[in-house]
């Protein structure tokens, strides 16, 4: 289409009314043909232009958002230029779950994708154990291969022991590596066999000291400064404190490694009239559109030495708490993850 316009830009002053004519009906067909395609697709697509208005929404935007895209945009909330990712629970014209992706297009507009994941959100155990099959696989030969390197290193570590049984440091390096497998396993065992929270009312703050002085050495070691922003007082939900430490945890070690030495952490806490939430932000280095739109699925990893998991399980969590995490991030610019639990009180009112 592009090639089409500037071939008819290059010839205009040789076009005749009759040439020009039929050069814009061929433009119209094509235009129609592009249209027809989107109306059709069961994904919504908007573009929003500088302001968050929209300039155009396809049939399915509006079917999918029960209402006139602009008058439901205003109370999404949608980042604007930049890309992100996240959930949002629509109550009418019934009950359903939407997955929102934002692309920068380029002169401040912006590309919304929505899709309709309730199906997937509100799959059964049956279905879930089905397809986990050749998840398990993956994982399985995933943990075979991540166990290959601490075993090496401590095996090499006890041949230096025999030699010289008082040397300190390889035997350090036999524990480190000892409790990286120990690591590895129940990040397995987990991803396998996701035990169900055990819910009880008490303020997501709580895990959060735990998890900090967890990772208290690393982030001293790497010069990365953490501010925790919170209100007083906070309204409860209903967590498993151990779960959402691990959580917090996966999502402090991934900001911790986008960044170089010296970087910063922002950890803000706080409640709307739905939710509480904790919000993750680091300035390190970003995600493009790309990796956002394949966040959370298993394996999907930038590191040498990653597993893919941390992301994916964390998300299983947070979904078993009756909550979602949503992202933002942009190249070069840092990302925020940000985890939203209901309030005790909606649950119960969802529940009646
Ligand atoms: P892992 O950390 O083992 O790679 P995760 O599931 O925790 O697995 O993360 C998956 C991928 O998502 C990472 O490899 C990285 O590319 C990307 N990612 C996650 N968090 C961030 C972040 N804060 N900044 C930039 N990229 C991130
Ligand atoms: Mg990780």
């Amino acid at each position: 289409m592009k090639d089409f316009f500037k071939g008819v830009r290059k010839h205009i002053g040789k076009l005749d009314a009759e040439h020009l004519r039929e050069q814009y009906s061929l433009v119209t067909d094509e235009l129609a043909f592009s249209e027809m395609i989107f109306h059709t697709t069961s994904d919504g697509y908007l573009v929003l232009n500088e302001a968050g208005v929209p300039k155009w929404a396809n049939h399915a935007a509006e079917r999918l958002l029960g209402m006139k895209p602009e008058d439901i945009l205003p109370t999404l909330d949608i980042p604007l230029s930049k890309s992100s990712k996240r959930e949002i629970e629509i109550s009418y014209p019934d009950r359903r779950f939407l997955e929102i992706q934002t692309y920068p297009m380029g002169g401040g507009e912006t590309l919304v994708k929505l899709a309709d994941i309730t199906a997937n959100r509100e799959k059964s155990e049956e279905e879930l154990r089905a397809g986990a099959t050749q998840a398990v696989r993956d994982l399985a030969s995933g943990v075979a291969h991540e166990i290959g390197n601490p075993l090496n290193a401590i095996s090499l570590n006890l041949q230096i022991l025999e030699q010289n049984p008082s040397d300190k440091e390889s035997i350090a390096i036999c524990k480190s590596e000892i409790k990286r497998l120990d690591g590895i396993l129940k990040g397995f065992l987990q991803a396998l066999k996701p035990s169900r929270p055990n819910l009880m009312p008490g303020s997501p703050a709580a895990p959060l000291k735990d998890c900090l002085e967890t990772l208290k050495a690393q982030l001293e070691d790497r010069r990365i400064t953490v501010s925790v922003d919170m209100p007083g007082a906070l309204p409860s939900v209903a967590l498993d404190p151990a779960q959402m430490e691990q959580v917090y945890f996966n999502l402090i070690k991934n900001a911790l490694e986008a960044m170089k030495d010296g970087g910063s952490i922002g950890i803000t806490i706080g409640s709307d009239d739905n939710d509480v939430f904790v919000a993750f932000h680091d300035d390190g280095a970003g995600m493009n559109a790309e990796q956002i739109a394949h966040l959370f699925e298993p394996y999907r990893t930038s590191k040498e030495h990653g597993t893919g998991l941390g992301l994916m399980i964390s998300q299983r969590i947070v979904r078993d708490h009756g909550g979602r995490i949503d992202v933002e991030s942009a190249p070069g610019e840092g990302t925020t993850f940000t985890i939203r639990l209901p309030r005790i009180e909606r649950r119960v009112r969802a529940l009646k």
